[in-house]
């Protein structure tokens, strides 16, 4: 299981992750330059044959990572330098040669000490934040969209970056932003879990009530125990289909 764990078939990739993987080679090989606008969508969607929607959802990925910044009118421009700065460690997470387990260990040794710094350092602000990600995750569960998992699973990652910033060490937030894509894969597999989403959202309420009472112990033992179970889940989630890769 751990060797089909590790290869991705082809053609389970999406167009629109292929796309984004085009641009960013741009990008990252500086052949487009922070503030250069890109093509219009509909020359992207000329110039890679594929439906329009798939340019779309591509930019809207580039977007959420930072890397390309939107200029109101449907054209987007590379993002200042301060942006890409952490694109690096990025596409050396995209090329992985990672595995699950890999992610998950790098996981605990960044988020449980995160969660305890959080506790010590969060601002009212940041609780906000953490209540506006748990409610999403519960009104993405709760609605029956075709969009509940994309909902559930973008707050579900908002809530640890947002832990991440807490901390008020900007590398440590770099990093988790980085990590995020990756991350974001491995949950797409343990949604369908029954029980598993549910699960989560109890634990990030225990971990939001830990850093409320600021209680780096208990913060630090929350996270552990969740991203235990989270990756116990995944195992368990590839190992029931072997085709999503965490
Ligand atoms: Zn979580």
């Amino acid at each position: 299981m751990s060797q089909a764990a590790q290869y991705e078939p082809i053609e389970r990739r999406k167009v629109y992750e292929l796309i984004a993987e085009q641009l960013l080679a741009q990008i990252s090989e500086r052949r487009l330059q922070p503030g250069d606008v890109l093509p219009p969508e509909r020359e992207l969607t000329r110039l890679y044959r594929s439906g329009r929607s798939s340019v779309r959802e591509a930019l809207r990925m580039l977007e959420s990572q930072g890397l390309i910044e939107s200029m109101g009118n449907g054209s987007f421009a590379v993002a200042g330098y301060a942006n890409l700065l952490h694109s690096p460690l990025r596409l050396l997470l995209s090329l992985d040669q990672a595995t699950m387990h890999d992610i998950y260990e790098l996981r605990q040794i960044l988020e449980c000490e995160a969660a305890a710094l959080a506790a010590e350092r969060h601002t009212a602000e940041h609780l906000a934040l953490m209540d506006a990600a748990i409610e999403e995750m519960a009104a993405g569960l709760a609605s029956a969209g075709d969009d509940r998992g994309d909902r559930y699973i973008e707050a579900d990652l908002r809530f640890h970056v947002t832990i991440a910033d807490a901390t008020g060490n900007g590398l440590l937030l770099h990093t988790m932003q980085a990590l995020r894509d990756i991350i974001r894969r491995a949950l797409m597999s343990i949604f369908r879990i029954p029980g598993s989403p549910e699960a989560s959202l109890e634990q990030h309420r225990a971990i939001r009530a830990a850093i409320a009472g600021r209680d780096p112990e208990r913060a630090r033992a929350q996270m552990r125990e969740h991203l235990v179970r989270v990756e116990s889940d995944v195992r368990g989630g590839l190992a029931v289909d072997g085709s999503v890769r965490g």
